[in-house]
């Protein structure tokens, strides 16, 4: 018979494919986007229409990683530099959420989430010294660890990105 530790390690996640998810300033999920091992597409144009008919309405690109890439890609920064401009005035945020590999207690997966802030220059800051490239000012805004989903678009990104090892 096998006891409840041997029993959960056998559970453990392991890493499948990135997904993402653009969600609402109530923070619900809006897409939903499968993707592939080492990246994600967000639809630019369904989350542009979203913005168009109700700016403000795009709160976050969430998306996850393989097993312990807590930080955000070069490309994952390019993407919210984007964002940032289109959907200025608002701010854009991405964030990252990884498996933290932690062979202590494999028997409670750990999670962290890293949402990075961005927010274009105010054109009427920028006007001043015109000299200077309008920045985009990032910053990373929290991180948090979890070890259960808690929200419902969260259970569905770990559900799709880290399938259970089946015993
Ligand atoms: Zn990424």
């Amino acid at each position: 018979m096998l006891d409840i530790m041997e029993k959960e390690k056998m559970e453990a996640p392991e890493y499948n494919k990135e997904a993402g998810v653009v969600l609402s300033p109530e923070v619900h999920g809006l897409i939903f986007v499968e993707g592939e091992q080492g990246h994600v597409t967000f639809p630019t144009e369904a989350i542009w229409e979203i913005h168009k008919k109700a700016p403000g309405s795009v709160l976050a690109f969430v998306h996850t990683h393989p097993i312990g890439m807590a930080n955000a890609s070069a490309l994952d920064m390019h993407m919210l530099e984007t964002w940032a401009k289109v959907l200025y005035p608002f701010p854009a945020r991405l964030s990252v959420i990884t498996l933290i590999p932690n062979p202590v207690t494999p028997t409670m997966p750990t999670y962290s989430e890293k949402v990075y802030y961005a927010r274009w220059q105010d054109k009427e800051d920028w006007i001043k010294d015109k000299t200077k490239e309008r920045r985009v000012d990032i910053r990373i805004e929290r991180v948090e660890e979890f070890h259960q989903p808690v929200f419902s678009w969260r259970e569905w990104l770990l559900d799709f990105s880290y399938k259970k090892k089946s015993a």
